[in-house]
């Protein structure tokens, strides 16, 4: 790898060591060059299946649109942002381990709501609300069901 001040053609690894949680490579390096040292960071490329949305339309999943939809049903509510990118992270992890190329938007949904019930219930009642809509009554109900397990 090149260094990124001098440009000469070759560093050398000092240190590697994985970070984050364990799924990424920490390695600091150093020029041997200009003696500067600086750091990158390595992680495996994966591709997040595609959203099969409700009118069987397709639609890249979209990390900042489940954000805003979390913190939005958290809204004011105790919960931190390291705990909403927990859950994201947690979320993602489905995805990838689902295998699939695609993956329904209801599942999702419901990983959400599996999330939710475990960070706040009044957020949870939020997205419940809106997410399972007061038309399908019986799913709202089962939703609060869950909740009183
Ligand atoms: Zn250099």
């Amino acid at each position: 790898m090149h260094c990124p001040f001098c440009k000469a053609p070759d560093t050398r690894v000092i240190d590697s060591r994985l970070s984050g949680d364990n799924d990424q490579v920490r390695r600091r390096r150093e020029c041997t060059e200009c003696g500067d040292r600086f750091t990158t960071y390595e992680t495996a490329e994966l591709n997040l299946p595609r959203v099969i949305k409700q009118d069987g339309s397709r639609q890249a999943f979209d990390e900042d649109k489940l954000r805003s939809g979390l913190c939005k049903a958290l809204e004011k509510r105790p919960v931190s942002m390291e705990q909403i990118e927990f859950a994201i992270s947690r979320i993602k992890h489905n995805l990838l381990a689902a295998g699939e190329r695609e993956v329904d938007a209801r599942r999702i949904g419901e990983w959400v709501m599996d999330e939710l019930r475990e960070l706040d219930h009044v957020a949870y009642i939020r997205f419940a609300s809106v997410y399972l809509s007061f038309e399908d009554v019986d799913a709202f109900r089962e939703a609060i069901e869950k909740l009183e397990q």
